[in-house]
Parts: structure tokens; sequence; C-alpha cells
């Protein structure tokens, strides 16, 4: 592939670089990302190997924050950071700086994925613990960053190994997003108040940026890790469904993970008895069919629990792929058979072994889920009307979902569910930095790190554009080229 390809990066283009027949034969066998890196290193760093200040031109600025788009913008970057952003023409062009000519093109933040687990746990079918697959997990990072995802939030992992890898990926020792990562989960519902309150400080040593509690937790349990962990300053997700979402954010739940809580205590008074006794009979993820069947996004609870996720600026990651991903019928092309998903057959064996789902569910049921579905867009699109903060997640590491492309196909459902692109922009850019806490990310402006994205179509026009990638920068350097394959 190349310089011209790339599009505008003239430093490159004057460079008159050919490889010796070694480094041919080498970039064969090692392939494309290899051969992009080296690429970036001859874009972004001068002779001296220091950082070239880079310089974008004439380009479309969506700056994360869902606002209107910034036309003719030049933005510097310099140091890691983002110095400048102002019209094109302004003043005279740094010295030595690299320019890239971004006429017709359109400049984002790095998308966040909020729901992306930073290590794979592989099929054990003789049941027994998990084994995470460090290689694996490196491998998936890396694709993440080559579909311009530069942030992630891995909501819960092995504590030691999953906060190691955090800790690798911010000191750019392994390729892939930088991450926030919280502590393993806690899901078990025989533990007492001291024993949870022991799990949340074993942890601290290896400074987890969220504790997370899961869905058979009751609500005083849920109660004491939010005390525990908040004594710390250290924020809590809920994947919640004992808990109801209601109760959990009145507890102090921060951070919500998926679109709804499956929770019996959420579905209209007449209709709670009718689903426990069907789940009884239906166990696993069939019952999600029935609970979804009962529930009402326009109930007077639903109104009342979206005033205060509001109120509360509780965030709550949406992750329809998750659901989509797990309870598509099998023919479904988009999931099985997505061609993303040929750089991982490891995981596509995984899967088909130890992970379906969807293995005890009839033709009805797939056709019942698929006639329910339409609530749960619905109650997406009622929560981003209603000023939740939504953000964007995918749940990797679940079956069905391809590293990286699993965020652009979210993006595509939330659309599918009537929120607007311009929204879509801002819940992984603005609304993920808040929800993180971080000033730092998130947003095309002056003084927030160099991670962004250079786009070939405007995805406002149509999301799937977000794909079009010509580039993806992160802390200032050009680390990936071209839309991913
Ligand atoms: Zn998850």
């Amino acid at each position: 592939m190349p310089c011209g390809d790339l599009g505008a990066m003239a430093p490159c283009r004057r460079q008159s670089w050919s490889a010796p027949p070694l480094i041919h034969r080498c970039l064969r066998c090692v392939g494309l990302p290899l051969l992009a890196l080296l690429l970036a290193s001859c874009a972004d760093r001068t002779a001296h190997g220091r950082e070239r200040t880079v310089v974008i031109e004439h380009v479309t600025v969506l700056d994360g924050q869902g606002g209107a788009a910034l036309d003719d913008r030049r933005v510097v970057v310099s140091g890691g950071r983002i110095v400048a952003v102002g019209a094109s023409a302004s003043g005279r062009l740094p010295r030595g700086a690299m320019i890239v000519d971004g006429t017709g093109k359109f400049l984002l933040p790095g998308f966040i994925d909020m729901h992306a687990h930073l290590l794979f746990p592989r099929c054990n079918p003789d049941g027994g613990a998990p084994r995470f697959d460090r290689a694996l997990s490196e491998k998936a990072l890396s694709a993440q960053l080559d579909f311009g995802i530069t942030m992630v939030r891995s909501p819960a992992t092995p504590t030691i190994e999953g906060l190691r890898l955090r800790d690798a990926l911010n000191a750019g020792r392994v390729r892939g997003p930088r991450a926030m990562a919280s502590a393993e989960l806690m899901n078990d519902p025989t533990l007492s108040d001291a024993q949870l309150r022991q799990i949340v400080r074993d942890a601290l040593p290896y400074r987890p940026d969220f504790f997370k509690v899961y869905a058979r937790l009751r609500p005083e349990q849920v109660a004491s890790v939010t005390d525990e962990a908040h004594r710390r300053h250290i924020p809590l997700i809920g994947h919640l469904q004992r808990t109801s979402w209601a109760q959990g954010v009145r507890l102090g739940v921060d951070h919500l993970a998926h679109s709804v809580d499956w929770s019996a205590d959420s579905l209209p008074p007449d209709r709670r008895q009718t689903y426990l006794a069907a789940a009884k009979t239906r166990p696993g993820f069939r019952s999600r069919i029935d609970w979804l069947e009962a529930f009402d996004p326009n109930g007077a609870d639903q109104t009342a629990l979206i005033d205060d996720l509001a109120r509360r600026r509780v965030s709550v990651d949406v992750t329809l792929i998750a659901y989509d991903a797990k309870f598509s019928p099998p023919d479904e092309a988009r999931y099985r058979r997505n061609p993303h998903l040929r750089r991982f057959p490891e995981l596509r064996e995984d899967w088909s072994r130890c992970d379906d789902a969807t293995a005890d569910w009839t033709a009805d049921d797939f056709r019942r889920w698929k006639a329910a579905r339409p609530k749960l867009l619905a109650w997406i699109r009622r929560m981003s009307d209603g000023g939740v903060l939504l953000v964007t997640g995918t749940d990797l590491t679940n079956e069905w979902i391809a590293a990286g492309e699993g965020l652009h196909q979210e993006f595509e459902l939330l659309a599918e569910a009537g929120v607007s692109p311009d929204r879509i922009l801002r819940m992984t850019g603005a609304d993920a930095a808040q929800a993180l806490g971080r000033t730092d990310v998130g947003v095309v402006e002056a003084g927030r790190r160099a991670d962004l994205v250079l786009l070939s179509a405007d995805p406002r026009k149509r999301i799937s554009n977000t794909r079009s990638i010509m580039w993806v920068m992160q802390g200032g350097r050009i680390v990936a080229k071209g839309a991913p394959r």
C-alpha cells in the first residue's frame, strides 16, 4: 500500500522511500498491520525520531459533542495533544509540520467502547474455571485500534491479570486502545457484608478504576459494595437483575450495563407472576423473550426511572449488539458469518461449541424474540429522548461480536432505534468521556489527547460511514491506516 493511496500525507508523498527486497519479503510475511505501523512512523516522526507536529488542514471537525460540524478547520497536534482547533488559513503553519489535506474529510475523536472486556475466556468443555487467553486478547485489542477505538472501559476481568493488561495498554507496551478497567465482578448472593467489603479492599493494590456488581446480588449486598467502593472514590458499574435498576440507582450505583435489567420488579405488577411462572419452565435465555413481551417501555414506573437516571447522571452502556448477536437466528449473516471474524477462527470454534445461548430455542422462540425486539429499541429511544447519559458499548468477548467492528455495528443498531447520528457520535465521544470521569479524551478540542479518527465520508449522513477510516491517531501518532479488513 503506497503512501499515496492513504491520502494527503504530504511529507510521505515527497519521500522516495523504497523498501529493499528483504523488507518486501518481510512485509509479505508479517502482513498489512506492520506495514501500516512502518508507514505511520515514516509519517509522524522526524529524522531524529522526535514526534513531528501534525497539521490537518481544511477538515470538517465533528468534535464529539454532538453540535454543529465545524467546517474548514485547521487542527494542530503536537506532543501527543491537540494544541489548536481553528479556522484554516489562520496564521502561519508551524515549521517542519506534517501537513494533512483534510479537504472533504471528517475528523472525530477516537471512538470509546464502554463495555469491552479486556481478556478473552476460552471454551472449557469439561467445565471448571475459564482460562483467559492473553495472546488472543492482544489480537482483539489490536483489531479494536484498527477500527478507530482509542479507549475502552473493561467492566470486569480477573483482577490481577486484567488490571495488569490495562496498565500495559496505557504504557504503550501492548498495541490497542487505552483502557480503564474494573476489578473482578461480584456475583455471589451468599457473600456477607464483611466479605464483600474485603473483596473491595483486596483489589485496591491493583488500582481498579471501577468495581462491578452482577446480576445475582441482593440490594443489601449492592449497598455494601457501593459504600466500600465510594469510600475510596471508586465508582460502581452494575449489571443488575435481582436488584432492579430503580433500586440500584437509589443505592448509588454510578453506571448501568446493558439496555434493561431483566428484573421481574421492572415489569407491570399484573404481569410479574405470569412472567415468573413462565421463567421457571423456560430457563436460560428463553425467559428473556417472556420478559420483553411483558415489559412496558411506556409505563409510569419506566418514566420515573428515566427521570431518575437523567437527574443522577447515571450512565447506561446500551450494548444492543450483545442481544442481537446472541439472539439472532443461526442463519443471520451479520453475526455468525461476519467476515471480520475470520481473524478469530479459535473464537468461532469456541462459540459454536460452548457459548450457544440459543441452542434450546425453537423457531417460534426466534420469531417471538424478533417480534418483541422493537420494544427494546423503543426503550432506548425513550431513554435517549429523556436525557439519560447513554454511552456506546459492545460487550466484547461475548459470542459473535467481532473485535472492533462490533462497535460500528452497535452504532448502526442505535440508528435503527431512532437515535440520531449526532447523538451516537456524542455517546461514543463526550458522553463516554464524561461517564469515565475524563476530560482528556472524547472531544476534539485544544488540550485533549490527540486520539483522532479521520473519515472519508460523513457519518451524519449515514452512520455506517464511521467505517470509512483513513487513519487512526493515538496520542499524536498515526497508528493505523485505511479501512480495516
Ligand atoms: Zn459484559
